[in-house]
């Protein structure tokens, strides 16, 4: 499981394909979140974040399919870090710079 590497907590990377960038999330799911994955989150594979503009999104919310909350919106260290690279923060893999 990967961690955030700024505050330690799991996260999922989600790819947005809107902007084509990884986005990291929580990995424990919560009522309050607004975000679906497709497919589930499963070891080795990459899911796609599902929006609430996705024309599926409240069929799969209906059926109770968990959601999940940007890591963004989470981290207690993200704040200090808001005005430089976000993503180099959270993870190795993450796409910091080009
Ligand atoms: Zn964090």
């Amino acid at each position: 499981m990967t961690r955030c590497r700024s505050c330690e907590a799991h996260i999922i990377w989600a790819r947005n394909q809107q902007t084509e960038r990884l986005m990291p999330l929580d990995a424990k799911p919560v009522t309050t979140g607004t975000l679906l994955l497709d497919p589930p989150p499963r070891d080795g594979r990459e899911p796609v974040l599902v929006t609430s503009t996705h024309p599926l999104y409240a069929a799969r919310v209906g059926a109770g399919e968990p959601l999940y909350l940007s890591h963004f919106a989470t981290c207690p260290n993200a704040a200090a870090h808001r005005n430089t690279d976000q993503l180099g923060l959270f993870a190795e893999k993450g796409p910091s710079g080009n």
